[in-house]
């Protein structure tokens, strides 16, 4: 869909232009440089337009404006100021200046460049990361409302109808005798009556901008005085020295050890200094937890930037950063694209989160590798915090490009919870069948026992992970994408999570006829009715997307829990993620396989880091805390290394396993996925790819993988092959100038290709 426009860019080779065209002491704006928004039009050129004597003094570069585009008219970004070439026979005139000041500034035009560079997506594309929420669909309308300006009662105006009646009739009764034209609409006052109401100028319409902002939703905390560490001191101090300059730190923390109070105390320096902060945070763990914690110690500093937000709310926000009212924002990815007016620090928060990729639109972008970059355009400095950081990241510290700050201690020198590993197999050698071990059996019982609270840990969500034929081992798939379904309890079908496909599920094998069908693991459902039966008491809950999907949902049950009115949480990855209740002394980990087995050079990490963020769950209060890993692969590095809480251990096999492969961090990846209906056309495209690009790709000393079918070979009914170019971890990546070299011969018609650079999944 978007392939065409990425890469039409082939016709205008160096498509970046120049940030000012003309030389000389005054810059003359005659002629502006504007990049348009067209859906349609993917391409990615620059039109020149002229620019009237009269908006020639207030135009800038970043400015929203207003152009004639073929018969229509279309909003545009002012990305330069150019004369026209020679050849260009119309020029045509700007109609409008859509804001008073640019809502793009001048560094995060320059980031948009480097962004449209380094993932191959369009300008516009990455443009519009940086426009304030709901900015691209319709600008940012002023609400419309009416006040009486004549109302003295009842009648007394004469020849009014019943609807401009019962019009006046409920402005009369609203508070400042204020309504706004659409809850006039929504209570079937339309335009036309409101309108010869104004006419008569009995109403008067005004237009006012109403800022919204969110509720303050803070779990009460105790805001006792803390002592730092002498470790949060160190690192407090060296991020602090650092201010002002372009520096990333990695802050290899283990759970429970305070860093959110060392980026606190960081981000309350940046302000002392005169400089803004901007704090990622994956989504599902923007808890108001969180965001109670930043807000009660900045209070209106802090603007909030998440998808619970409504887009008014959210659009709000943005402009009080833009207008430097805050001048920190906590968000999730996304946010790092802020407008933080002089943006000295920049936190990320579970910085190995593959949350923070975007790999469903373009542009494919990594929040971590943009804020390194916006971070060197700004000099500022980075932090990087973790329990477990990403690979990359820590080889990156120990290589000495970005500097590790180590909190190797608990807060209050509590202990990190002990860990038992159970091996799930001797369980089903005795005969146990169920989703519980003895030994979970055991702790949960002792747990609940002295009213002390359990999480229940895995990362499936549903009934039953999927249904399989005990005879032929046949695993019930969806017929379009080649996933198993999962089974879903209350509606009695099978559901597949990528297509939304659903499903009877069959009562014989589809493969060898047999009829022993049987549920295979457990999903969060399942482990609440198995923990019921065995604790009819217990009050426990299920916290994963299915039921959270539901606004609020999700920090109504954290709220309950933390209010120990839930005794057990069970969950999928939601609950791994930087929640801290002291009240937890047994974590269990009901499955550890499930990503350990996922074809991908990440599966380790991934399952070293659930589980050492699951485990960090526990034992957050003077009671102590106990862990059970449930595994198949009880000898596997991810798991032991998990237990004995080594990161430093599990690093190092895994970076030796990734350099006998040649994965990264010892070079970076490219993904191009083509997808399209017919599997012949598909695969037939990819290798035409393989062909076209091995000439350019080879010489530079890149590799070049595949083609080959994706390991979802089929997905929403779609046939998908994929190619893959490993390239040095340092140095240029031209990724536009490169594929757009190929795209006029690349036959993308009816196969469509996406790039993905430095992907998080492989599937
Ligand atoms: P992490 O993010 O490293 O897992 P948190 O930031 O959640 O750890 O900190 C855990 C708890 O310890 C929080 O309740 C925090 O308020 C508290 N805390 C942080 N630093 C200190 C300190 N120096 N002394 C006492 N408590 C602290
Ligand atoms: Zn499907
Ligand atoms: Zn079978």
């Amino acid at each position: 869909m978007h392939t065409a426009g990425i890469f039409a860019v082939a016709a205008k080779k160096g498509a970046r232009a120049p940030q000012d065209g003309c030389v000389g002491p005054i810059m003359s704006k005659e002629y502006a440089e504007i990049i348009v928004d067209v859906a349609a039009f993917p391409v990615d050129r620059e039109f020149h337009y002229h620019v009237p004597p009269s908006l020639q003094p207030s135009l800038k570069v970043g400015h929203r404006v207003l152009v004639p585009f073929g018969r229509r008219r279309v909003v545009g970004y002012v990305v330069g100021f150019s004369s026209p070439p020679e050849d260009v026979r119309e020029i045509r005139d700007i109609l409008r200046i859509l804001d008073e000041e640019p809502l793009i500034t001048p560094t995060l035009l320059e980031l948009a460049h480097w962004m449209s560079d380094y993932y191959g997506c369009l300008l516009v594309e990455a443009i519009s990361c940086m426009l304030p929420p709901g900015a691209r669909a319709k600008g940012p309308a002023p609400v419309r409302t009416l006040k009486a300006v004549r109302l003295t009662g009842r009648g007394c105006l004469g020849g009014l109808g019943p609807k401009q009646e019962l019009a006046l009739e409920l402005i009369r009764r609203a508070p400042g005798q204020t309504l706004t034209v659409v809850s006039l609409e929504e209570q079937g006052i339309g335009r036309t009556t409101v309108q010869s109401l104004v006419k008569r100028d009995i109403l008067q319409e005004t237009r006012v901008v109403i800022t919204r902002r969110p509720d303050d939703q803070a779990l009460e905390r105790s805001s006792q005085e803390i002592t730092l560490t002498p470790e949060q001191e160190r690192a407090l101090a060296a991020i602090t020295d650092a201010l002002g300059q372009n520096q990333v730190f990695v802050l290899h923390g283990v759970t429970g050890s305070g860093k959110t109070e060392v980026y606190l105390r960081a981000i309350a320096s940046a302000l002392r200094a005169g400089l803004g902060a901007l704090v990622l945070v994956p989504e599902i763990a923007l808890t108001a937890q969180i965001m109670g914690e930043f807000q009660a110690r900045f209070g209106d500093e802090v603007a909030l930037l998440h998808s619970n937000l409504s887009l008014g709310e959210r659009h709000d926000e943005w402009l009080r950063l833009r207008r430097g009212e805050a001048r920190v924002v906590v968000g999730a990815r996304s946010a790092v694209f802020a407008p933080v007016q002089d943006l000295g620090l920049i936190v990320i928060d579970e910085e190995h989160e593959p949350s923070y990729k975007q790999d469903d639109r373009h542009p494919r972008y990594h929040a971590r590798t943009v804020a390194m970059k916006r971070a060197e355009l700004e000099n500022a400095v980075v932090v990087l915090g973790s329990a477990t950081p990403g690979i990359e990241s820590y080889y990156r510290s120990k290589e000495g490009s970005s500097k590790l700050l180590i909190l190797s201690k608990r807060v209050e020198n509590l202990p990190l919870p002990k860990v038992e590993i159970v091996d799930m197999r001797d369980e089903l050698k005795r005969g146990n069948r169920t989703v519980f071990s003895r030994r979970l059996q055991r702790e949960l019982a002792r747990c609940l026992g002295r009213g002390e609270q359990a999480i229940l840990f895995l990362n499936r969500r549903g009934y039953t992970t999927f249904i399989f034929c005990r005879e032929c081992g046949e695993v019930m798939r969806c017929a379009d994408c080649s996933v198993s379904m999962t089974y879903h309890q209350p509606e009695g079908e099978l559901r597949c999570h990528y297509c939304g496909n659903t499903r009877r599920p069959p009562q014989t094998c589809p493969a060898c006829g047999s009829q022993a069908i049987r549920h295979f693991g457990a999903g969060t459902q399942r482990v609440v009715e198995a923990l019921q039966e065995l604790f009819p008491r217990a009050r426990a809950a299920r916290l994963d997307a299915d039921v959270t999907s539901r606004k609020g949902a999700h920090a109504e049950i954290l709220r309950s829990f933390a209010a120990r009115k839930l005794d057990v949480l069970v969950g999928t990855q939601m609950v791994a993620k930087g929640f801290d209740f002291p009240g937890v002394t047994l974590v269990g980990v009901v499955a550890a396989d499930t990503i350990l087995n996922l074809p991908d050079y990440r599966s380790s990490e991934r399952t070293f880091q659930l589980l050492v963020q699951a485990a960090g769950r526990a034992g957050r209060g003077p009671d102590g805390g106990v862990v059970v890993i449930q595994t198949y692969n009880p000898q596997h590095y991810a798991v032991l290394k998990a237990a004995e809480h080594d990161y430093e251990a599990f690093y190092r096999r895994e970076l030796s396993f990734r350099e006998s492969l040649h994965y990264p961090p010892f070079c970076r990846l490219v993904r191009l996925l083509f997808q399209g209906e017919s599997e012949a056309e598909v695969q037939r495209t990819a290798h035409l790819w393989s062909r076209l690009l091995g000439p350019k790709v080879r010489p530079r000393g890149w590799e070049m993988f595949g083609p080959a079918p994706a390991p979802l070979s089929r997905l929403r009914d779609r046939y998908r092959w994929h190619l893959w170019l490993k390239v040095p971890p340092e140095g240029p990546l031209p990724i536009k100038e490169l594929l757009g070299d190929c795209a006029a011969q690349g036959s993308l018609t009816e196969v469509n290709l996406s790039i993905d650079v430095e992907p998080s999944f492989m599937l």
